[in-house]
């Protein structure tokens, strides 16, 4: 790295390759398996007005009053980068009118907080979420889930965690954050700087502390259910039933809070121990919100890929062996056979067959030396004498042997999809 060159952000980077190949690989398999269960993708901007995210989820919220990116742009716009997909998706559905009250959506880009970095925290990280809109039911929580139990398994994501709990329906929070508050105030002096301010505008949160005193504290009280109606428990209980019918590996965890406050009924997180403290792999819910004069009931979940790329690494996989050499190098010698070839490499690119060659017009050693460097299965040779002769010298690596060719039976040995 040389001094004066100029650096990504702080919890910013690039994604190169090798490790593209992996991230590549993740998308197409997640868009297969995605499509299986009938969900569309939605790419909503990475830049939205301030109160998409302030409205829809709630200003008390961590990503909210201290995360988000927001800043005022030129025409004097509040504008935030997103830091999580849900919102942008819920102000589309309000926009786009009653049929899309049904939708059933999935993203996959970057999401930005401005939390201070650390190992398993970016400021710009990833995540691939999906919402299902719709009124509350057990069973589409519990597809949800099952989608996202398939999407890790079909990763290859060995070990996870799942946990579900319930937040309960929206009339209980008013009751679980008085039955937090009068199980806490004994402890109130006891808590973290952070869980003294939410004791008072959101209780719930402090059950989320990762602070080991704070932990301590809350395993202590009741369980955040014991304070919720028995509609809500009930809820839960068919959630629980229906995973073990569909043989989804799903634990109850009554202390599972998730952070933000537009959850009601279902909760669920997924976690990893090869990941560190910063242990979620993803997390999903039923959210009821409002946006402008609407209300909008859905289940979703986000999963964050930089840590699947971690455990998938942490298994052992090495992303520099999906890389796809070329199939076919060709080498040449003279103007008129680069010429040659070019057309040849034009050709046998339309059809899908990746070639390449040197452009730079180096010796027929140095091209041979690139040819063998790539690791392509074929390389073509293109010396005076073929010129002479029409034909193409065809050496197949894998095999080491050599034959002479002409244009249809080379064309046709390249094309084979053996
Ligand atoms: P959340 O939207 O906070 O529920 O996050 C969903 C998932 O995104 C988490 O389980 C993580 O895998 C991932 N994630 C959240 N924040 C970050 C971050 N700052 N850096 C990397 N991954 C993150």
């Amino acid at each position: 790295m040389s001094s004066g060159a100029l650096q990504p952000i702080r919890g910013m980077s690039d994604i190169t390759a090798p490790e593209i190949f992996l991230w590549q690989q993740l998308e197409s398999t997640a868009r297969k398996v995605l499509s299986a269960y009938g969900i569309t993708e939605l790419r909503t901007p990475i830049v939205e007005q301030t109160a998409v995210f302030l409205r829809s989820l709630g200003d008390t919220t961590d990503v909210v009053q201290k995360e988000m990116y927001r800043f005022e742009d030129r025409g004097g716009r509040d504008l935030a980068l997103r830091p999580e997909g849900t919102a942008g998706i819920i102000r589309h559905i309000a926009g786009a009118g009653q049929e899309a009250q049904d939708a059933r959506v999935y993203y996959i880009g970057p999401m930005f907080r401005a939390e201070r970095p650390a190992a398993g925290r970016r400021r710009q990280f990833h995540q691939l979420g999906v919402e299902a809109m719709g009124a509350a039911s057990p069973a589409a929580d519990v597809e949800m889930i099952a989608l996202q139990a398939h999407l890790l398994e079909s990763w290859g994501i060995r070990n996870f965690v799942m946990q579900v709990n319930t937040r309960g329906v929206g009339e209980d929070h008013a009751a679980v954050a008085e039955g937090l508050r009068d199980a806490l105030k004994p402890h109130l002096s006891e808590l973290c700087e952070d869980c003294q301010r939410r004791f008072e505008e959101n209780p719930l949160r402090i059950v989320d502390c990762k602070n080991p005193q704070c932990r301590e504290i809350v395993s202590g009280i009741p369980a955040v259910t014991s304070f919720m109606s028995q509609e809500s428990r009930d809820y839960l209980d068919e959630v629980l039933q229906l995973l073990q019918h569909l043989e989804i590996p799903a634990v109850a965890n009554p202390t599972l809070v998730r952070g933000l406050d537009y959850y009601a009924h279902t909760v669920w997180e997924v976690t990893h121990s090869g990941l560190g403290a910063q242990d979620a792999l993803s997390g999903g819910g039923r959210y009821a919100l409002k946006l402008g004069r609407g209300a909008y009931e859905g289940v979703g979940f986000a999963i964050g890929i930089e840590r699947i790329v971690a455990v998938l690494m942490g298994q052992g996989i090495d992303p520099a062996t999906l890389a796809q050499p070329p199939r076919v190098w060709l080498v040449a010698q003279g103007e008129a056979a680069v010429l040659e070839n070019m057309i040849l490499m034009q050709s046998l690119r339309l059809r899908g067959i990746s070639a390449m060659m040197d452009l730079r017009g180096r010796s027929m050693k140095a091209q041979l030396r690139a040819a063998n460097k790539a690791g392509c299965p074929f390389v073509v040779i293109r010396g005076d004498q073929e010129m002479e002769q029409g034909t193409f010298q065809l050496k197949d690596m894998q095999e080491g042997s050599q034959t002479e060719l002409a244009m249809p039976e080379l064309l046709e040995r390249l094309l084979a999809r053996t």
